[in-house]
């Protein structure tokens, strides 16, 4: 049996509602260590829910989160910031110079600020399009930088001779260089076991993206260290996973870059939280609110099934939510690419966090495990959104472990949640012992449980204080 390093605890609560704290991407607070003391808490704190800004805010305030950066030098070529090379529409009309970005912008390159600025003009105006003529919510779509060239813009870099994006086969038909997207990087916004999180500004199209990087081993000794070699396998199966998928309830890959120091791999910024870090910031959530995440949750992972991949670590922590309320699974460090996902034996690793682990996995036997680990796993996640706390909140790793194992026992309704009929009958089926019983995400995403009040609309957490829960739809 395997078991992925730091997995399991340190077991954490989700505390009672309490003072806003400047949160780490779900995170515990301790985790704030991480930042450099020189620079300050406030960055990320915000008067709204969410600890991770709106691009727009970070366009305020692009100092604080690019501090390393002189981001009014010019340094990225004119002919980029857009369009960029994979995208499959029409470059967009020029964007009106004016105020800040016109003063900053010189002849043949601009600056970060200004690439970034005339990037969100155009989402603006995109984003207003959009409202007058749809009434879904609005897909950003970031660029994918795949069948591209990746370089880091690093602090004080030297500007001359950057190459620019090449738009048109050669003349000789002989294929084209590889497009070139410079990125530049900015401020840790989260770290988990298997790297650490920065923003990241790609710096051809004006975007905001994610950066999650590991460091390479170099010396004989980094080799030697079977957890950074383990570290640097996961990015690469994360990649590799991630790759393919494309759904609103996933966190958008967009490539992957391998330097002599470091493995990067670049997902969609996702502002706002993890439904880990609002539920230590609010307490439990209002029951339409858990309703309707879990069904977004289960959207994603019936796609995330239907093309093969188990996911193996759902838990509060690693669903990351937007301001608008939409839900996306991300963490793919150690998700399963499988050609049956229903065979029943294809894995029989030990792998997940304990708390959120189904019973066939900590005990696989000779029948190993399916895709219903991951119907275990939103179970737990619908009863942390319930309870405001992990599941077993009151046991040890280990004492989880023998409860599963020998007297196959599921996580305990906390005391303080009283289920409506509905509710109950939601729970159980995510719990069935038999993972043969346990429903497909499909089947579970048409539960009467998740039905919401018509007209509803996610504005806000909440953080709800009732006790009873979801007494108005019982049968
Ligand atoms: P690990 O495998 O190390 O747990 P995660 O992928 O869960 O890493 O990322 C760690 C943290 O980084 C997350 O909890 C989240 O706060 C932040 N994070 C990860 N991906 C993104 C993203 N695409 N956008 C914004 N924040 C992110
Ligand atoms: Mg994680």
């Amino acid at each position: 049996m395997t078991l992925i390093p730091n997995k399991f605890p340190p077991p954490p609560k989700h505390p009672p509602p309490s003072p806003p704290l400047p949160h780490w991407g779900g995170r515990t607070p301790t985790r704030q260590l991480l930042k450099e003391p020189s620079k300050p808490e406030a960055t990320f704190q915000d008067s709204s829910w969410a600890s991770r800004p709106n691009p727009e805010e970070v366009l305020n305030r692009l100092e604080d989160f690019f501090p390393d950066h002189d981001l009014d030098k010019p340094v990225i070529e004119a002919s980029s910031g857009g369009t960029s090379p994979t995208a499959p529409e029409s470059p967009p009309a020029p964007i009106p110079y004016n105020g800040k970005a016109a003063d900053k912008r010189s002849r043949h390159k601009k600056s970060i600020r200004v690439v970034a600025e005339e990037h969100n003009l155009r989402q603006d105006r995109t984003s207003r399009m959009q409202s007058s003529s749809a009434a879904n919510v609005f897909r950003k779509r970031s660029t994918k930088l795949w069948d591209s060239r990746v370089e880091e813009v690093t602090p004080g870099q030297i500007t001359s001779g950057m190459p620019s994006i090449p738009d048109s086969p050669s003349a000789s038909g002989t294929p084209a260089p590889k497009p070139i997207f410079k990125w530049v990087r900015g401020e840790l916004i989260g770290k988990g076991n298997f790297g650490r999180v920065y923003l990241a500004l790609n710096a051809t199209t004006g975007e905001m993206i994610a950066v999650k990087q590991v460091e390479i081993p170099r010396t004989a000794s980094d080799k030697n260290d079977t957890r950074q070699v383990t570290v640097v396998e996961a990015l690469k199966l994360e990649s590799e996973t991630l790759k393919d998928l494309d759904h609103t309830n996933i966190v958008q890959y967009l490539g992957f870059e391998e330097t002599p120091n470091f493995l990067s791999i670049f997902l969609e910024y996702v502002p706002g939280g993890s439904v880990g870090s609002c539920l230590r910031k609010y307490g439990r959530f209002e029951e339409t609110v858990t309703k309707y995440f879990t069904e977004q949750i289960l959207l994603g992972l019936e796609y995330l099934h239907s093309k093969g991949i188990l996911h193996r670590d759902l838990k509060a922590d690693n669903i990351l939510v937007e301001k608008t309320g939409v839900c996306k699974i991300s963490d793919f460090g150690i998700s399963k690419r499988t050609d049956d996902i229903d065979k029943q034996n294809v894995l029989t690793a030990m792998q997940g966090t304990v708390f959120w682990m189904a019973p066939e996995v900590v005990n696989t036997g000779k029948r190993g495990y399916n895709s219903k680990v991951d119907i275990w796993s939103v179970g737990c996640v619908v009863l942390e959104m319930w309870a405001g706390e992990r599941p077993w909140r009151k046991e040890e790793a280990m004492a989880v472990i023998v409860k599963l194992y020998s007297s196959k026992q599921a996580p305990p309704i906390p005391s303080g949640v009283t289920l409506s009929p509905q509710a109950d009958d939601f729970r159980r089926k995510c719990f069935a012992m038999d993972p043969n019983e346990r429903p497909t995400a499909a089947e579970l995403r048409k539960h009467r449980y998740l039905n919401r009040p018509p007209g509803w609309a996610f504005s806000d957490f909440g953080g709800s204080q009732e006790v009873t829960r979801d007494d108005s739809d019982d049968e």
